[in-house]
């Protein structure tokens, strides 16, 4: 770039036109080749910097970068499946991720949902038609921890690819390709941005071919990063690891102190024995991260848990995690699940970077103040 220039943090390269030195040049170019630039959609050095490192931190070898979370979801699965096809998505997956699946049968998609502790029984739903098992570790907001060996394994006996969500461990606590998998997506809007002002996807390939394929839907789905994100993911993706076990500790010691109180009926964290999956989490994840939550006893009423909700003051009450506040959530599953044993209601913590003993106190404080029996 300018001579004598150096500087730790990456330049913001901004561009939409990328300028050629000749017509020949510019007729050379093709965006299916990572070396070249041909146009700002197919990436700027900022986001190729930020690809290459989180293809790094996960393990893979070919990133792509999305606007959202969500849009990574959309791409993988509209870049793999065409009419006709069939795609398999764990019941407890994170809400509009089972949106999407309902949404890709006005494609002539068939979405069908199983049991995410199913394991290699998986095999039993596959079709001739199944092209594609979206795996999520574990499921954001019930917390079984799938068998992902198992499925994998499963699917590649079928030649069937797996596509995980791995946003609950931001790439720090699990390793997918480790395990068999495909593809690996995060939603970087959540740990690696970690301020809770930036969305923005990734999809992590080993396979060229199949990362092409994805690039392909991509760009015919005009998805773009700005490359003032990407600086900003890039800000704070160095500490990704260090804040993850940070929020950790403080959220495993909140969920054993709520498993002792009798307003909870159960705590979901899959650090804790009783969780659905735990083994599979013992066995292959190295952390847990600020994310769970809780049932209530079913004695409360939904306006006392709501109550309790909002007498918090240290927790915000928001969608989203990954960053620096304490946030909680009701969620209503009913509408989300096939099957769900638990009447109480449910409801998510993340916990955030403020001192363990203030969020304990501000729990106790709004627990005792609205759940009185
Ligand atoms: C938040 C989230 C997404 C979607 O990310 P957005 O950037 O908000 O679209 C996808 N999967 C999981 C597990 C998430 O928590």
């Amino acid at each position: 770039m300018l001579a004598g220039w150096d500087a730790l943090a990456a330049p913001v390269t901004r561009a939409a036109t990328v300028v050629h030195p000749s017509t020949a040049s510019l007729r050379a170019v093709d965006w299916r080749k990572p070396a070249q630039w041909s146009y700002g959609i197919h990436g700027t050095p900022v986001s190729r910097t930020l690809g290459a490192r989180l293809a790094a931190l996960e393990g893979g070898d070919h990133a792509l970068l999305q606007p959202s979370g969500l849009a990574a979801i959309v791409n993988i699965s509209l870049g793999l499946l065409q009419q006709g096809d069939d795609v398999l998505i764990p019941d407890n997956v994170y809400g509009p991720s089972r949106e999407h699946g309902d949404w890709l049968r006005k494609f002539g998609i068939s979405a069908r949902y199983y049991d995410p502790l199913m394991g290699a029984d998986i095999a039993r739903l596959i079709q001739p038609n199944t092209r594609l098992i979206w795996i999520e570790a574990p499921g954001s907001v019930t917390m079984e921890v799938p068998d992902v060996r198992a499925i994998t394994s499963a699917a590649r006996a079928h030649g069937v690819h797996t596509a995980l969500d791995n946003t609950w461990s931001a790439g720090v606590a699990f390793k997918p390709f480790d395990h068999g998998c495909d593809i690996s997506m995060q939603a970087l809007t959540k740990y690696p941005s970690g301020g809770s002002d930036v969305l923005m996807g990734v999809t992590i390939t080993r396979d060229y071919d199949l990362h092409l394929k994805l690039k392909r839907a991509r760009m015919m789905l005009g998805f773009n990063v700005s490359a003032d994100d990407c600086a900003l993911v890039l800000r704070n993706l160095p500490s990704t690891a260090l804040r993850y076990a940070a929020h950790g500790r403080s959220a495993l010691a909140i969920a054993h102190w709520l498993k002792m109180r009798s307003e909870i009926e159960k705590v979901l964290h899959p650090a804790l024995p009783d969780c659905g999956g735990h083994a599979h989490w013992k066995r292959d994840f190295s952390g847990s991260g600020g994310l769970f939550s809780v049932v209530f006893n079913a004695a409360f009423t939904q306006a006392q848990t709501d109550a309790f909700i909002e007498g918090l003051t240290l927790f915000k009450i928001g969608f989203s995690w990954g960053g620096a506040h304490s946030l909680v959530a009701p969620y209503e599953l009913s509408a989300e699940r096939n099957t769900w044993p638990h009447r109480g209601a449910l409801v998510r913590f993340f916990i955030g970077l403020e001192e363990e003993n203030d969020l304990r106190a501000d729990l106790e404080h709004s627990m005792a103040r609205h759940l009185t029996a």
